[in-house]
């Protein structure tokens, strides 16, 4: 696509930023939609982030995303947050207002809400406890859409108590807390487990859970996306458990950055998973 003059800008911000997905993801969108825009991944150091942010009004930037290791600066940097960012503590999408002033939102959330709805459209919030592995950021983001969406426990279970306590403190619902060691057990009679440690990503260890104690008609999704098919999710499909991964997540929490910068709200087509997918297997 041919840019104008009058082209739509926005990106994510970084540091590194050369393994991100999001250019390829938003690019594809661009692409399909037909639209005079473009999305680019802007290389920003810590020290620097700041300035950067302030200068995107005055550099014709529509809005950009915001990853590691900024999201929790981009917090405190934008004019406004929406009530959901403060909640989680971080922020992974800005907008740049008519008067230049940045709005800040947390669409990790979303994005996993409607990736769990859409490959596990049978699950209800209702239908019993959800298992959270992890107090990380995205766990943090998980924990609050999940309380929203009404389920009726939510055991969380994190290696770190401290900072299980401390999300607990800061995003509330029907928490309980539930120390590594006892993490097999917290299975029984869930209707959900998600994982969201960074266990069982490629360099990193499998994550270790024996599934015994869960029931067969619960759903689990694991949020690490590289591999795609984690051995967790390998072992919950062997015993007949329906099984959601994490590339959903990352697509459908772009949705909302994309509809705001760019004007249309974008599809999440099997289509653009496998671009994106293709994507990750050429890195
Ligand atoms: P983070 O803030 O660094 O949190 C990491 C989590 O993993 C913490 O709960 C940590 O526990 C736990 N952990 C690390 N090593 C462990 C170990 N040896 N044993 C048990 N627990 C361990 O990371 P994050 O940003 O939340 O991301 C977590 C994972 O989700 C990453 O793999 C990331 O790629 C993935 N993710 C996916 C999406 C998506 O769109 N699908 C979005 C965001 C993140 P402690 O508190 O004890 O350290």
């Amino acid at each position: 696509m041919v840019l104008s003059g009058a082209a739509k800008l926005a990106g994510v911000m970084g540091w590194p930023v050369d393994h991100s997905l999001s250019p390829r993801l938003h690019g594809y969108w661009l692409r399909e939609y037909g639209i005079d825009g473009a999305y680019v991944p802007l290389a920003v150091r810590p020290g620097d982030f700041a300035e950067a942010l302030a200068a995107l009004p005055r550099l014709g930037f529509a809005g950009v995303n915001i990853t590691l290791p900024h999201k929790r600066s981009a917090l405190a940097a934008v004019d406004e947050a929406h009530p959901g960012a403060r909640r989680v503590g971080a922020v992974n999408t800005i907008v740049v207002g008519a008067e230049g002033g940045l709005t800040g939102s947390n669409t990790d959330g979303y994005g996993f809400m409607e990736n769990l709805k859409t490959n596990a459209p049978d699950w209800e919030a209702r239908h019993g406890p959800a298992v959270v592995l992890g107090a990380g950021g995205a766990a943090r983001s998980i924990v609050a859409a999940l309380a929203d969406a009404g389920v009726p426990e939510l055991r969380l279970v994190n290696r770190t108590l401290d900072r299980a306590e401390a999300l607990a403190a800061d995003i509330g619902g029907p928490l309980t807390l539930v120390p590594w060691s006892r993490r097999h057990d917290a299975l029984e009679g869930a209707a959900l487990l998600v994982n969201a440690t960074s266990q069982g990503m490629s360099g990193n260890p499998p994550l270790e859970l024996a599934l015994d104690g869960l029931p067969a008609a619960a759903v689990v999704n694991d949020i690490v996306y590289t591999p795609l098919r984690t051995a967790l999710l390998a072992a919950a499909e062997d015993r007949g458990n329906r099984t959601v991964d994490g590339l959903g997540m990352l697509l459908h929490q772009a949705r909302p950055g994309f509809a705001a910068w760019f004007g249309v709200e974008p599809e999440v087509t099997e289509d653009l998973r496998s671009f994106v997918l293709q994507g990750m297997t050429e890195r």
